[in-house]
């Protein structure tokens, strides 16, 4: 029997042993290149030669190369497509359901726990003016700025300070871990995710608002974290940035698309809204005249690297992806898959069926 095909096509494996995994359970890999996970031009066609006949794909994130469906369709025997990150919006998903192909992907708490972390680090960073503060003192020679005020988050019991709104929208991994780091806090916390119960909004403090439109009209800051789909593309555009306060600050270290960038500028230019703090953006990286690389201390950016901590990496993420490729090569399914609604299809045609 020939060895099952595995197609690496954006390698991210420094120590080799996902790799050795995969070989000694006796597949045959395709390497792409290391550096098709950075931003840069398309690869689409070198890349579904490559994957023809393939097996199964894996690899990180891959956003200016996408798993398109030509390189889905390169191979009539692909059974999985196993991303070592969380975002599979790299992947066609829907083609890869409707072709009957497992998405995996992987959810670790190094990442999601990471942007958790980096979403509050960038709100208070905004809400305190710790930049301004800190520049002010290294370019001046003032002391204490009425300018530099900041905003006191929590409601206070002493004089009934109702302390300022916290509006989560997606209330999933990365949603819920802002909400319990926050709890302590005292922020009014509300969110709006139709497709959470209403006992994950109890869990975590988390107040469930009627509608997107009373969570942006009630909300000082604005935080997304739901995953990027045709009905999250732009879910703040022009209409939306118009009904938040003008107060109000929006931070996104969701999905660059899920925001209209263009509508965003122009809210930011006419002091509609009052900031933002931005980790990601519609296109990555951002042009060397970007308007937002000119914006002032309203604006909060960083080069989608809110997730990158020391101690984190892709260790864990690695090793369930190369777990994902070996159970559908022996016709078995893990517990990481994305596009669950694909499984009985698929168990109908590899379920049991082990070409190892
Ligand atoms: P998750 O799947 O656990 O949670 C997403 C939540 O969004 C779910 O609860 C879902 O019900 C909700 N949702 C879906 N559609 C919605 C809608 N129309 N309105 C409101 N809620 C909706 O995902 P997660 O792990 O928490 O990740 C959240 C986002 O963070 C994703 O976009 C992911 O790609 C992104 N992310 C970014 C980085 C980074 O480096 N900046 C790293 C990891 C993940």
């Amino acid at each position: 029997m020939a060895k099952p095909k595995v197609f690496v096509f954006a390698p991210a494996d420094p120590t080799g042993n996902a790799h050795k995994m995969l070989e000694d359970a006796g597949c045959e890999l395709i390497l792409g290149k290391a550096n098709w996970d950075t931003p840069q031009g398309n690869n689409e066609d070198e890349m579904a030669k490559m994957a023809t006949g393939c097996d199964a794909l894996m690899g990180t994130s891959i956003r200016s190369s996408p798993i398109t469906q030509k390189i889905l369709q390169a191979s009539k025997n692909l059974r999985i497509v196993a991303k070592f990150t969380i975002g599979v919006d790299d992947v066609d998903v829907d083609a890869a359901t409707e072709m009957g192909i497992l998405v995996t992907h992987g959810p670790t708490e190094s990442n999601w726990g990471g942007v958790a972390e980096g979403t509050i680090t960038n709100m208070l960073t905004l809400l305190k003016k710790t930049r301004e503060r800190d520049r002010f003192l290294k370019t001046t020679s003032g002391w204490r700025d009425m300018k530099l005020q900041g905003t006191f988050v929590g409601h206070r019991e002493e004089d009934g300070y109702p302390g300022i709104t916290l509006g989560i929208i997606g209330l999933g991994r990365i949603g819920s871990r802002v909400a319990k780091l926050m709890r302590p806090w005292g922020m009014k916390m509300i969110g709006y995710d139709p497709y959470v119960p209403d006992s994950k909004f109890q869990q975590f403090g988390v107040e469930r608002a009627k509608d997107l439109s009373t969570l942006l009209k009630q909300s000082d800051v604005v935080t997304l974290h739901v995953v990027l789909t045709k009905e999250t593309r732009h879910m703040i555009n022009a209409e939306t940035l118009a009904m938040m306060k003008k107060t109000a600050i929006l931070v996104n270290t969701s999905r660059g698309y899920c925001v209209d960038e263009k509508a965003l500028i122009d809210a930011l230019q006419n002091n509609q809204i009052a900031g933002a703090a931005l980790d990601v953006f519609e296109n990555e990286p951002i042009a060397a005249d970007s308007p937002f690389r000119k914006m002032d201390d309203r604006v909060l950016i960083s080069p989608h690297m809110v997730s990158s901590n020391y101690g984190s990496g892709l260790k864990t993420g690695l090793l369930w992806g190369t777990q994902s490729v070996i159970a559908a090569l022996k016709g078995e399914v893990s517990p990481y898959v994305y596009n669950t609604e694909v499984i009985d299809q698929w168990k109908s045609r590899f379920g049991g069926k082990s070409i190892l």
